[in-house]
């Protein structure tokens, strides 16, 4: 098959997933999110199928990760990523916090130092005592450091992504590589907020992916990353 690269275009999915993002965060500042959690729960049932939609589309937390992070990218030009070899384990730990929090263990280090539950209370004019000074603090500092490195709360500690990112692993859809048309370049790892290894792999099977389709946006080449229909299988690719 014949490689050619990408003409310019609107990037319709970015768009989509930009206006999405934006009426989750919309929802919780005028207080209804709460209110429809029950609608979004729908996207947990689902990451059966198509993966985590909720982290990369419709997380209000996720969503001011990110825009601390586009603030970043205008000053930083070489933004901090997790060497593999660590990120290899470490991806692991938002995990065995969701494990902990199960049975009830540090229930409360956990409270505090959840800057997800934090930001909904936060914006939910629900503070209860957990969320007190401390928490707001360590919530906003995810932030801050957001500003250096792509979603440091989602890729580590967030335990409602750890719950999508493990029914996600017997997803159906998913991003698919096309090898014959790649040229190597690794943009799309370079773009992947959540540190995966996508320019090796013919398909990504990885609890970490938040389906926000940078990878896509970033490849230069034509047709060769897509999101659509993989072999089923609960082999995790290596990273
Ligand atoms: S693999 Fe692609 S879709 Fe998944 S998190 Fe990384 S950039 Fe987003
Ligand atoms: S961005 Fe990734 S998939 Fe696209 S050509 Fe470069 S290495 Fe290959």
């Amino acid at each position: 098959m014949g490689q050619s690269t990408k003409t310019k275009k609107l990037d319709t999915k970015q768009v989509a997933r930009k206006i999405s993002q934006l009426i989750f965060l919309a929802l919780l500042i005028i207080g209804v999110y709460m209110d429809i959690r029950m609608v979004i729960i729908i996207l947990l049932p689902a990451s059966l199928i198509f993966g985590n939609f909720f982290c990369g589309w419709a997380c209000p937390y996720g969503t001011a990760q990110e825009f601390m992070a586009k603030i970043g990218k205008l000053f930083i030009k070489k933004r901090f990523k997790m060497p593999r070899k660590i990120q290899k384990y470490l991806q692991y730990l938002r995990y065995v916090l969701f494990a902990i929090l199960m049975i009830g263990i540090i229930d409360v280090v956990l409270n505090y130092t959840n800057g997800y539950g934090t930001f909904m209370q936060f914006f939910s004019n629900n503070i209860t005592p957990a969320a007190s000074t401390i928490s707001i603090i360590i919530m906003v500092s995810y932030l801050i450091i957001s500003i250096f490195f792509e979603r440091p709360f989602c890729n580590y500690l967030c335990t409602e992504s750890a719950k999508y990112g493990i029914l996600s692993m017997t997803r159906v859809f998913s991003i698919k590589r096309n090898e014959d048309t790649c040229i190597n370049c690794k943009k799309c790892d370079k773009a992947c907020p959540m540190n995966i290894e996508i320019s090796t792999h013919s398909h990504v099977r990885n609890g970490q992916c938040i389906n926000c389709f940078e990878c896509i946006s970033a490849c230069p080449m034509e047709n060769t990353l897509s999101f659509g229909k993989v072999k089923i299988s609960l082999k995790r690719n290596k990273e």
